[in-house]
């Protein structure tokens, strides 16, 4: 078994509140300064961003799984990770089909544009990625499992857009691969007040919106080797494989 230094919530400048200077090249670049080795990259309710960074990262040796942070009916945040474009697309599509769409304001909400490996703009997405999708997160985390991903209710500590702050309980059915508590959370305080976690594997991540987060809070994932279905194994606890929070 190795450890493999990982952060698994990096917003990029498609996201309207990350900052502009948060390109894929400069992802990549802060990454490899601080010796991360596995990035997931997450914005709000789009994937655009992720496979253009996972090759991009490849040239240097970092590992990308490429995803999004979902926003349910219940305005909490999920984090869905993926291996295949196919399967982040077939996610695309699915949030595409149900998000409430009401035209981003880039003046207030900031500018939500997709970019090429040039940092060329090749298009802005024009409806806001903050809306919520018309489902709930029962229903979205049986999607991501059906399309082939891991799934991961984000920040469930924070006072908004969090499982505790929207519901404040883990529904019977919800079944996640793991929970991402907020980066600056004592992980035994947080399973103190919340025992229920116990059983569970916790994740911690950056969010980060400006390249100067990336690597705050973090994990190490004790495996094998860095592969999609190595990070499954070590989310599931399988034969001493585990997220380790820094
Ligand atoms: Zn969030
Ligand atoms: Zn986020």
């Amino acid at each position: 078994m190795k450890e493999f230094r990982a952060d698994l919530h990096i917003h990029t400048l498609l996201s309207p509140c990350a900052s502009l200077e948060m390109s894929p090249v400069a992802i990549v670049e802060a990454a490899l300064a601080k010796g991360i080795e596995i990035l997931a990259i997450t914005d709000h309710n789009h994937t655009a961003h992720g496979m253009l960074i996972r090759k991009l990262a490849a040239e240097k040796g970092i590992y990308v799984l490429p995803g999004a942070e979902i926003s349910s009916s219940e305005e909490i945040h999920c984090l869905a990770y993926f291996d295949r474009e196919s399967d982040t697309d077939d996610i695309q599509e699915f949030i595409d089909a149900n998000i409430t769409k009401t035209a981003n304001n880039p003046g207030i909400m900031g500018f939500q544009p997709v970019i090429d490996r040039n940092e060329m703009v090749v298009k802005e997405i024009e409806h806001s990625l903050y809306g919520s999708v018309r489902k709930g997160i029962e229903e979205i985390c049986s999607v991501v499992h059906a399309t082939g991903g891991l799934f991961v209710p984000a920040h469930i500590d924070r006072p908004y857009n969090s499982l505790y702050s929207q519901i404040g309980f883990i529904p019977e059915g919800l079944s996640p691969d793991a929970y991402e508590i907020s980066f600056r959370t004592d992980p035994e305080i947080l399973m103190d007040e919340h025992p229920e976690l116990r059983k569970h594997t916790l994740l911690k991540s950056s969010d980060a919106h400006y390249p100067d987060n990336i690597g705050r809070g973090g994990i190490r994932l004790r495996m094998k080797e860095i592969s999609f279905d190595e990070i499954r194994m070590a989310f599931a606890r399988t034969d001493g494989r585990e997220a380790i929070i820094i």
